[in-house]
């Protein structure tokens, strides 16, 4: 059964397709530390733009996880984020995927901010938006960019190829969890559906994707189970990456993805929390919620963002000077009572 679409939807798309043009050089960029659904979401826009003979590369401000790359076989020259600040300066549109907030294009953002292109936007995020001018295509109530980029090729008649279909799959797959997030619409379930009969083995793409993990995962994983603290009254747990840990196991960021489900998954938990220091002095907290609690709004207050269920912030300061501060503020916001109309992840 085919997908429908809203004219509001279809108007959007046709906005955003109608800035590209055969022989433009397109950059197709997200957020620090990509994950599948910003991967994901820019390879099949990059085979649907390269197959309308649009010259699309995709310039990230951080590299593709090991684990990631397979979704770029086939596609030798496409990733140029090594490259980035220099193919930046040379496109004639750019187009952000999966943030809407310039400030999530790391040491991109000045070069983005200051080109004079069009900054197409496709995005799943709350927010209010920081980009320079270009078309948007948003919806906070997709699981996924990658269910967006599948639209838009809905709404443009485009053919959606297998490698389209494998690089959205991760998208969707990845941004819920193994669709089992609350983000898990029957309408994710059915563009899963439809993404699967291209002839996609979903045992496959998870194994690359989940279970094809450095010997140093579980191993990091087992520290940092050790830090764990659970306030019961309160309904918080947090885990903490030991300094120096992830070096000595050889792990990247992207290694510590679905770490912080460790403290999600315990009984009476409402907010859950992973601190780790990504620089001296500053420290990174990945938040998750249950229930109704809103993390996304909680994190704003620190400058970070993402989903009600999912977000995450960065805030200056020694590990344990950031967890006195945030724990603090978050016994207060669980305290507070605070609503959520809840999302997922992402
Ligand atoms: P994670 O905790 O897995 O890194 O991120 C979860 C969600 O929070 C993602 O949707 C991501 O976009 C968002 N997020 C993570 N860190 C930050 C941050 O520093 N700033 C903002 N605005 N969003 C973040
Ligand atoms: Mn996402």
């Amino acid at each position: 059964m085919p997908i429908s679409l809203t004219d509001a939807k279809r108007t959007a798309a046709n906005e955003l397709t109608t800035i590209f043009q055969a022989g433009q050089r397109v950059c197709l960029t997200t957020h620090v530390n990509p994950d599948g659904d910003g991967l994901g979401s820019e390879v099949g826009l990059l085979h649907l733009l390269r197959a309308r003979g649009i010259d699309a590369v995709v310039t990230n401000p951080t590299p593709t996880p090991p684990r990631m790359r397979f979704i770029f076989d086939g596609l030798p020259d496409a990733d140029k984020t090594a490259d980035a600040v220099r193919e930046l300066r040379r496109a004639d549109v750019i187009v952000v995927l999966d943030i809407s907030d310039i400030g999530r294009l790391g040491a991109l953002g000045p070069v983005v901010q200051e080109r004079g292109v069009p900054v197409a936007c496709i995005d799943h995020h709350v927010s209010e938006g920081s980009l320079p001018d270009g078309p948007r295509y948003l919806d906070p109530t997709a699981a996924a960019t990658g269910e967006l980029v599948f639209e838009i090729a809905v709404a443009c008649g485009w053919d959606v190829t297998q490698p389209i279909a494998q690089a959205l799959y991760v998208a969707i797959m990845t941004d819920t969890g193994g669709f089992r997030f609350s983000n898990t619409h029957p309408r994710t379930l059915r563009i899963g559906a439809d993404l699967l009969e291209r002839g996609l083995q979903p045992d496959q793409i998870y194994s690359q994707v989940y279970a094809s993990v450095p010997e140093g995962r579980p191993r990091l994983i087992g520290e940092a189970l050790q830090t764990l603290v659970v306030e019961p009254d309160v309904g918080l747990a947090w885990i903490t990456i030991p300094p120096g840990a992830m070096k000595r196991h050889g792990l990247t960021a992207d290694d510590l993805d679905g770490v912080v489900e460790f403290p999600r998954s315990i009984e009476g938990v409402n907010m859950a929390l992973m601190f780790r220091e990504i620089s001296r002095g500053r420290v990174k907290v990945s938040l998750r919620s249950v229930g109704d609690v809103d993390v996304a709004d909680f994190a704003r207050k620190f400058g970070g963002g993402g989903h009600t269920k999912a977000a995450g912030l960065s805030v200056e300061g020694s590990l344990a000077q950031v967890q006195t501060q945030v724990l603090d503020a978050a016994r207060s916001y669980l305290a507070g009572g605070s609503n959520g109309d809840g999302t997922g992840q992402g």
